[in-house]
């Protein structure tokens, strides 16, 4: 084998033409065949580039200048949103990201996966991508001598002061702003990292959407939070609709935002959400989806996958805080729900309570380990549906899905990579991939979820 020589050197400006983008949204342009990664270049534009490092197989540039820009590109809101707030699309138009996104996708189901005869049905986007986040979390600290909360720049622990945040909703954009003046007001201190000391750490904030309740938590070095009565008097005055408000005491020196003790301060542990016809009760520490809006897209599209006519035992794997079990139950017989962190299953739990629901169960335990166990006790599912993280699922899950035959799987995914993989042994095993149903949950991020239809050959 020859050894090629790359055809660019650092610090060479050159000239050159887009054609295509990675799967983290860089632009890709070729040089006698040798590709060079620029981030926020777009298909089609031709531009200067100045190469920043060289690699033997593959080469990053910076753009420098865009000589023919393309359609899908549009003027950055806010430059710190792209860069540390997570919003590292927003230099496409929005039509563009969905398009770019369905490509993503179908690349990977048809190069990872060797799938070619399914439907990739265009990505569900959002009327309105903006102030989409029903959560908020950010480091509080110090900057010349004021109180700032925001982000963090990238890779490094500086903070970025934010008032309003482009994808949070405004009712948390409203709360935060007047929370940041209030702490201002009542002398809390920021925490220092550098030195472990002060008292403010974090301050996270979450709201149902669907009912209006807001929630917020103050994260604290301290065992106290000074002038507690007089902060929660003020925010409960100004905005009623705060119907929780915790202090969590997190004394380490670490990079982990809660520590092990939160106390309710103001009115209860939890506040509602409902998702349909569910309810759902989110405290502090729970993990509850963070678009209410595409959430409900992305589950009415699993549950019409899933065809349930009320005969169907069902297992959901991967169930979280039984979200998706709850939405099924409707629909099926019996749904059997397992997931690995035991307070999620606390929170299911109580949430089946809440909604009255009786034909669930749940089980605290990996898929691969809980579901093959069932299944040797001769439980079956007709129906089978999987949401794992980002790692896709375990083989031995994959296995024994295999094995039980379920008429139909319907597979929620994060990435688009690991559930080409996943599918691709599911279609050896026996298994046709009906369809694909990609949904925006996550506008301006280079995120996509996936439903996907698949039914036993
Ligand atoms: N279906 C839920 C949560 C999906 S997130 C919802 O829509 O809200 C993926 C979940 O898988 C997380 O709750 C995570 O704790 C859980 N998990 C990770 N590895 C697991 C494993 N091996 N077995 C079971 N659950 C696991």
């Amino acid at each position: 084998m020859t050894k090629r020589k790359p055809p660019v050197e650092k610090n060479e400006t050159i000239d050159v033409v887009f054609e295509d983008l990675t799967h983290e949204f860089s632009g890709v342009a070729k040089v006698e065949g040798y590709p060079i990664f620029v981030p926020k270049a777009l298909p089609g534009e031709k531009a200067t580039i100045k190469i920043t490092k060289v690699n033997k197989n593959f080469a990053f540039g910076r753009l420098m200048e865009i000589h023919e820009v393309s359609p899908e590109r549009q003027e950055v809101v806010s430059e710190d949103f792209a860069q540390f707030g997570g919003c590292q699309l927003q230099h496409m138009t929005y039509e563009g990201q969905l398009k770019a996104k369905h490509e993503q996708v179908k690349n990977a189901i048809t190069r990872i996966g060797n799938i070619k005869d399914t439907v990739i049905h265009p990505v569900i986007g959002m009327e309105n991508p903006w102030h989409y986040r029903n959560k908020m979390q950010v480091p509080v600290g110090m900057k010349d001598g004021k109180f700032i909360a925001g982000f963090y720049r990238e890779r490094s622990h500086e903070i970025v002061d934010m008032n309003t945040s482009l994808i949070q909703s405004e009712d948390i954009n409203e709360v935060f702003q007047a929370v940041k003046e209030l702490c201002i007001r009542f002398h809390i201190q920021p925490y220092n990292e550098e030195k472990h000391n002060g008292v403010l750490r974090h301050i996270m904030l979450r709201s149902g959407q669907n009912t209006g309740e807001v929630m917020i938590c103050f994260i604290t070095k301290t065992k106290k939070l000074p002038n507690e009565e007089m902060l929660v008097q003020e925010i409960t005055k100004r905005f009623p609709n705060v119907k929780s408000i915790t202090h969590n005491v997190n004394s380490k020196r670490t990079n982990v935002i809660f520590g092990e003790e939160t106390r309710v301060i103001h009115g209860s542990e939890y506040i509602h959400d409902t998702i349909g016809d569910i309810k759902f009760a989110i405290s502090t520490r729970s993990f509850y989806q963070v678009n209410p809006t595409q959430t409900k897209v992305l589950y009415d599209k699993a549950l019409e996958y899933a065809q349930l006519t009320g005969e169907e035992t069902v297992m959901d794997a991967y169930c979280g805080i039984g979200t998706i079990t709850l939405f099924l139950a409707q629909k099926a017989k019996k749904v059997y729900g397992v997931e690995i962190v035991p307070e999620a299953i606390d929170d299911a739990i109580r949430n089946v309570a809440l909604n009255g629901i009786t034909n669930v169960e749940f089980a605290v335990g990996e898929a691969e380990k809980v579901i093959p166990a069932w299944y040797e006790e001769d439980i079956k599912a007709d129906t089978l549906v999987v949401d794992p993280p980002r790692k896709g699922c375990d083989e031995a899950l994959l296995k024994t899905i295999i094995d039980m035959k379920p008429k139909r799987v319907v597979y929620v995914s994060c990435n688009p990579a690991t559930l080409a993989r996943d599918l691709r042994i599911l279609e050896d095993g026996g298994y046709k991939t009906e369809q694909i149903q990609p949904v925006d949950m996550f506008p301006h991020t280079t995120h996509v979820e996936c439903v996907v239809e698949l039914t036993l050959r």
